[in-house]
């Protein structure tokens, strides 16, 4: 078993998803949970046993949501998603829900790219020129500007170097800056994926819904759920856990080992279903 049942909440959850699938909102984060996490970003793939699970789950469930900060293009590309099974109806909110793609009907809304983002953007790529160490990525998302360090020479000291002088680029441009598993963001909105989640919960009128996630931007999703919980709704948070969030933890009603372990959750998920 590489998931655990951490609080009566996971055995709720597959009980009331497997008395009416109809009514599931199942909510997924990408990278870290639907996909191992890589050194290039741009290396990101769907965990396979996750994509398998996924292809039985998405006619069934009521929705399917992947929910990122990285760009609705990017996952679409990076998850394959259009090739695989089982997406027909999935629904993508990137950069924390700025950005939405729905399948079913192909409709896509981008973001705007703020001026403050744009502003910032050549003071960000000087910080990492400066930077005594080597190897630190900027990538441009649009909305929001992602420093990886997880490349350099050293991730840790380069995300130590980097964290004050782009909080006070952040600053001085009104962005925010959200700290991740090696990886300073920029952003422009205060967009998070708790509005995201909050927002599809109503749109879809989904009863049980369930997150999964693993890094510091999933905490708001989880936090809505509690909020759903209070409120009536059936809920569980999924955490992929990870040695670099250890504190992830806490959020969990299901702890998982990782991608490897949420692909074994959502496997036994399908499996509920059938029974
Ligand atoms: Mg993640």
């Amino acid at each position: 078993m590489s998931w655990n049942a951490v609080t009566d909440h996971a055995q709720d959850f597959l009980n009331a998803a497997a008395h009416d699938p109809s009514s599931v909102l199942l909510a997924l984060d990408f990278d870290g949970t639907l996909a191992p996490i890589v050194d290039d970003p741009e290396d990101s793939r769907m965990h396979d046993g996750a994509a398998e699970a996924l292809a039985l789950l998405g006619e069934r469930l009521g929705h399917v949501a992947i929910i990122t900060g990285r760009g609705v293009a990017v996952v679409r590309r990076l998850g394959r998603l259009e090739e695989r099974e089982g997406f027909g109806r999935v629904v993508v909110l990137g950069q924390y829900g700025a950005e939405r793609w729905d399948a079913a009907t192909g409709s896509e809304t981008p973001a705007q790219v703020p001026e403050n983002v744009a502003a910032a953007r050549p003071a960000v790529a000087r910080a990492i020129a400066d930077c005594v160490i080597d190897g630190v990525v900027l990538e441009d998302k649009g909305r929001a500007l992602g420093v990886h360090t997880r490349r350099s020479a050293d991730p840790d000291a380069a995300y130590m170097a980097l964290q004050p002088v782009l909080m006070d680029i952040a600053e001085r441009h009104q962005l925010i800056l959200e700290p991740g598993r090696n990886v300073l963001e920029l952003r422009a909105s205060a967009l998070t994926k708790g509005d995201s989640l909050r927002a599809l919960v109503s749109e879809t009128g989904a009863t049980v819904v369930a997150m999964g996630g693993d890094d510091l931007g999933d905490l708001p999703a989880f936090e809505a759920l509690r909020e759903m919980r209070a409120a009536g709704l059936t809920t569980c948070a999924v955490v992929s856990g990870s040695a670099e969030q250890p504190m992830m933890a806490e959020q969990a009603d299901v702890l998982a080992e990782g991608p490897d372990g949420v692909a074994a959750w959502l496997r036994d998920l399908a499996a509920a279903l059938d029974r």
